[in-house]
């Protein structure tokens, strides 16, 4: 899993600082936390750890059994809910089945991301009124059941709409539009039925 690990950890770093203009590794040294990359493997169900930068025995006894079927997540201070107290760490979980998708399907998921994580720990989007326009298009495309998961709330989805906008805006996306990127950053089965995101470029 090394390539994976590397591949993961270049692109948060780089999807961050395009999205946000945000330094990850400044981020985590300022909050005094590691960043832990969890797989989610859903044929063992259990979560694996990407990098092997996660004390074995610690994994083994409180991660490895946490398994809920997700595509991705981000979690700022796992540490807490896990009860675990000789390590402070911040994660970012992705499906298994997901290690190998392009660049076009991961990214925008990882951006969808680390909007969790913006919001999580308390950072201002600074969203102009398009974003804000564009933040509430998103919100509105929701499933009910995923509009009702409160991480997707309006801080989150300027953090997103934000980054969207700058990397469509800096020609860092494969994605040509920000409704094409927002799409894919929201992938149908998270939106209304038959619903599509009303972007305004
Ligand atoms: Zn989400």
């Amino acid at each position: 899993m090394k390539d994976t690990c590397e591949r993961l950890r270049k692109a948060l770093a780089e999807q961050l600082k395009l999205a946000s203009g945000r330094d990850l590794d400044a981020l985590l040294s300022a909050r005094g936390r590691e960043l832990w990359i969890i797989g989610i493997d859903p044929k063992k169900r259990e979560l694996v750890d990407v990098c092997g930068t996660i004390d074995p025995k610690l994994f083994d006894a409180k991660i490895r059994r946490t398994y809920a079927n997700n595509d991705a997540g981000f979690m700022a201070d796992a540490h807490l809910p896990l009860g675990i107290t000789d390590a402070k760490a911040d994660v970012f979980l992705l499906n298994l089945e997901h290690f190998e998708k392009p660049d076009d399907f991961l990214f925008p998921l990882i951006v969808h991301e680390l909007a969790h994580y913006l919001d999580q720990i308390g950072e201002d989007p600074a969203a102009s009124d398009a974003d804000k326009n564009n933040a509430a298009a998103m919100l509105i495309s929701l499933a009910p059941n995923v509009r009702d998961n409160p991480s997707h709330n309006h801080r989150w989805a300027q953090h997103l709409a934000v980054g969207a906008r700058r990397l469509v805006s800096g020609c860092h996306s494969g994605h040509k539009t920000i409704k094409e990127f927002a799409e894919a950053a929201i992938p149908p089965y998270d939106r209304r039925p038959g619903w599509d995101i009303s972007i305004k470029e």
